[in-house]
């Protein structure tokens, strides 16, 4: 029997990963939500979840220590996943990579303060207009970076755009569209590549009845 580990991205992206790993025949043995158990076995024997910050689940998939991973593709653009698979756009917990900025103040000409949690697609971003800008990094709450004066604009993630309206920002900038990603372990696709192909075509059948 093959073990195979998947490890999923809590929050969010974990409420709508459920219903469509429950469609491919997985799911999780206890409710997922009303623990603090990191791991959990499923309905399929040999398939066990692990429940992570998105910004390790990559991590965890790079070497191996989970086979399979569904993360943001911010989170994959940031941290750089080119030693992954990425089978399946999984068409989930879509939203858009923004600049924002305070709400009515025009952006200053010369170089720029920008906050963020994604520095290395804000260095891509910013270079690939020929700004100049000093990237300030952030673990969260980028709103207020402007408010206090800490940055002149930020980078972030906006879905419905409440949150900058709520702080006095605006949407200024399109970086890219986001969705959640499967993505698959290198070595892992080659040593149990029965198995995988069995999970990621069911997820892809699934996806297709969803669409
Ligand atoms: P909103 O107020 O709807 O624009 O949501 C903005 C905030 O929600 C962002 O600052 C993110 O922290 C979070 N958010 C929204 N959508 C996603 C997503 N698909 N993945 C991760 N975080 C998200």
């Amino acid at each position: 029997m093959t073990q195979i580990t998947i490890a999923l991205t809590k929050g969010r992206i974990l409420k709508e990963t459920l219903p469509l790993l429950a469609a491919a025949g997985i799911e999780p043995l206890e409710d997922i939500s009303k623990s603090r158990k990191l791991t959990f076995e499923t309905s399929v024997d040999d398939v066990r979840l692990l429940i992570l910050r998105g910004s390790d689940v990559p991590t965890y998939v790079k070497y191996g220590a989970a086979d399979i991973g569904v993360a943001g593709k911010d989170t994959l653009m940031e941290s750089g996943a080119e030693e992954l698979y990425e089978p399946l756009d999984l068409n989930i917990a879509h939203c858009r990579l923004m600049t924002a900025a305070i709400k009515g103040v025009p952006t200053r000409p010369g170089r720029i303060k920008v906050a963020t949690k994604y520095v290395n697609i804000a260095r891509k971003y910013y270079a690939a207009q020929g700004r100049q800008v000093d990237l300030i990094k952030l673990y969260g709450a980028m709103e207020l970076a402007p408010i206090m004066d800490l940055a002149d604009e930020i980078v972030d993630i906006v879905d419905t755009g409440n949150t900058l309206k709520a702080n006095g920002l605006e949407p200024r900038e399109f970086i890219c569209d986001i969705s959640s990603r499967l993505i698959v372990n290198k070595a892992s696709m080659k040593m149990k590549h029965e198995s995988i192909q069995k999970i990621i075509d069911a997820i892809e059948a699934a996806l297709a009845v969803s669409a």
